[in-house]
């Protein structure tokens, strides 16, 4: 099968697992004969508002057998390199996932008043209003770091609505202050180098419907990829991109 020669398999969620509600036909059934065939799987968001457990009910929901260990979010990817640098204290525009992720890591969630303020750090935040994008962009504008979990321009809703992302919160505090943030999710490189750690490294495969994030995440850094043609991309969309996928596949089951 084609998925033969990868130790782990690098799965995105959205497009790929399921698209919210409705699951993706053949998925459940796919990461059974993955996980048959002795792949390790790590399932891998950008999206840093869900817990691990939470993304674990929710796979569960469409069918997807899951453990929390075996998911890696953009939160706990931010938190984790956060934590390796030294950071203390953060203000954040940010759900539940990045916040737990963040006091998990030992680092403090503090208010925009506050004295010790190391890193400005923004997720995806349905409660996003003025005073956290001006709190947040002055607190910038004083010097203090501005890194986001992920740049998503737009998070997709149900009923195929997009709503604002982490991304365009990120600009518009960009955009107020002249400074670009420092992105830890896809296409960047640490939320993929963080998912083949947990998967227990060996060779990767990085499957996704998305060739800006997973395809261009994963020809960086010289990885294996394949895309699926259950979410956002179309066959066409793969001619005039400069991501290429090591392979094209229908849905999942094309891995075996
Ligand atoms: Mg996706």
């Amino acid at each position: 099968m084609l998925a033969d020669p990868y130790d782990a398999i690098l799965l995105d969620l959205d497009g790929v697992l399921y698209r919210w509600p409705e699951p993706v036909p053949g998925a459940a059934e796919g990461v059974a004969a993955l996980r048959k065939a002795g792949k390790r799987i790590a399932f891998v968001t950008n999206n840093s508002s869900r817990t691990p457990a939470q993304v674990v009910e929710r796979l569960a929901s469409v069918g997807v057998d899951a453990k929390p260990e075996e998911v890696v979010t953009s939160a706990l990817a931010t938190a984790t390199i956060l934590a390796e640098r030294g950071t203390r204290f953060a203000f954040v525009i940010g759900e539940e996932g990045l916040l737990k992720a963040l006091t998990d890591a030992g680092i403090r969630i503090v208010n925009a008043s506050s004295d010790d303020v190391d890193a400005v750090v923004i997720g995806f935040d349905r409660g996003a209003d003025y005073t956290k994008l001006k709190d947040a962009s002055v607190l910038v504008e004083r010097g203090v770091a501005l890194v986001a979990s992920n740049a998503d321009p737009s998070f997709p809703a149900a009923r195929g609505e997009s709503w604002p992302g982490a991304g365009a919160l990120l600009a518009a505090i960009e955009t107020t202050t002249g400074t670009r943030g420092e992105v830890f999710g896809k296409p960047e490189a640490p939320l993929f180098e963080r998912a083949l750690a947990s998967a227990g490294g060996g060779r990767p495969l990085v499957v996704g419907d998305r060739l800006d994030t997973d395809i261009a995440g994963a020809s960086r850094l010289g990885w294996d990829s394949a895309l699926v043609l259950t979410g956002d991309a179309r066959p066409e969309d793969v001619e005039s991109s400069p991501w290429k996928p090591t392979f094209v596949v229908g849905d999942l089951s094309g891995l075996v």
